[in-house]
């Protein structure tokens, strides 16, 4: 339309650059190594799940927040990993992936005006999902190598307008893994202010070198103030199927589900339906889960080093940050664009995860959640690369 002009709000962030870089790598017929999704199939008794409810006509809407099966089967395994109990008929909404999840439970309990605390390098929706709500960012930075941050910093960032802040651990894209003394010190930041912990646990069952995965929800006095999100894409290598969740108290819970209804009506309900079954998996398959994982992990990491990347070595989750800046790049979209154009393999630039692109312009992110061939084929391609 000629004289359009986007709203302001749309105007004031850019556009996904993992996205993009999917794009980018499509048309370059590259390995995608950017957005963070498996190649390797999910569980079949999943899948099976899925085409046994199309059979039997799951086709209609389920209740907005959920189907009972789903929440009771969300609420059951959060008591048998993260030791917590809620009520699945008030303290769960299940959402269209945790992307609606997080927006959902920002737009329930933030105000224009208010501010929203964000660790930086953040995984790309965290800053528009705060501006979408007419909120303001304020940013933290977890600074290389171990990506600690430090608490004087973050406790001058709380103040009467701060209403959340959120935590992503195991964390995209550092793959720090906060631990209990961290979230005990952000926890009683967020008590003394009264400000509530949105936190994504999506990497929960990623996990390496015996890190443990600390649930804010279990940190004493902080069920009532948490909103934890996670949902079936990564723990069940299932990112389209767009099913995850939001837990709170019964209040906090009531305001995202109309957030909820009147922004998607409801996931996918055969989908739903295959995720309860995807929660009842056994103890053996997330033990597999994660070994698998860590071969991975320990494959690409050192293909990386001996590719000459300066790599940062997770504890969780399936990314690892790089460091080009030795090799002279300065520029981190440069640098991608050319690894995809000239060795076929897509990154994500550093600059895309922080508020100061200058902070991420020698970096850049790889995502490792791929069959070993294709580890091995990008493996390949980074050695003849080598500058
Ligand atoms: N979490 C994945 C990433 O960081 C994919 C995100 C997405 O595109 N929804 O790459």
């Amino acid at each position: 339309m000629e004289g359009f002009s986007s709203s302001e709000r749309a105007k004031s962030f850019t556009e996904s650059v993992i996205r993009e870089m999917t794009r980018v790598c499509i048309a370059h017929q590259g390995i995608n190594l950017a957005q963070g999704f498996p190649d390797f199939p999910a569980p079949v008794e999943i899948k099976e799940e899925a085409v046994r409810a199309i059979r039997e006509d799951f086709n209609q809407y389920s209740i907005t927040w959920g189907t009972p099966p789903l929440r009771r089967a969300i609420a059951g395994k959060f008591a048998r990993y993260n030791g917590l109990q809620v009520d699945p008929e008030r303290e769960i909404t299940v959402c269209c992936g945790s992307t609606e999840g997080m927006i959902s439970s920002l737009m329930a309990i933030v105000n224009p005006g208010e501010e929203v605390i964000v660790f930086e390098p953040f995984y790309e929706n965290y800053g528009p999902d705060a501006v979408l709500c007419g909120a303001t960012p304020r940013f933290i930075t977890l600074r290389e190598p171990d990506w600690r941050f430090d608490e004087k910093e973050l406790a001058s960032l709380f103040n009467n307008k701060t209403k959340a802040i959120i935590i992503n651990t195991p964390n995209n894209p550092t793959g720090k893994v906060f631990s209990r003394q961290e979230l005990m010190f952000i926890a009683q930041l967020c008590q003394k202010w009264g400000v509530i912990a949105v936190t994504d646990e999506i990497y929960e069952h990623i996990l390496y070198d015996g890190a443990e995965h600390v649930s804010m929800a279990s940190i004493p006095g902080m069920a009532s103030r948490t909103i934890t999100i996670n949902s079936i894409s990564k723990t069940y290598s299932l990112t389209g199927w767009r099913v995850g969740w939001a837990i709170a108290a019964p209040a906090i819970t009531a305001s995202i589900r109309k957030v909820h209804d009147f922004l998607t009506v409801g996931a996918p309900h055969p989908l739903q339906e295959a995720a309860a079954r995807a929660l009842h998996m056994e103890q053996s398959y997330y033990i597999r889960l994660t070994s698998e994982y860590k071969q991975r992990r320990d494959f690409f990491f050192s293909s990386l080093v001996d590719a000459g990347f300066k790599a940062f070595k997770p504890d969780g989750a399936y990314y690892i940050m790089t460091d080009v800046s030795h090799w002279g790049y300065s520029d981190d979209v440069a640098f991608a664009l050319k690894l995809v154009k000239e060795a076929g393999v897509a990154t994500v630039p550093g600059s895309a995860f922080y508020s100061h692109p200058d902070l991420g312009r020698g970096k850049v992110r790889f995502c490792f959640p791929k069959k070993q061939e294709t580890l091995e084929a990008a493996a390949d391609r980074l050695l003849k690369f080598r500058p």
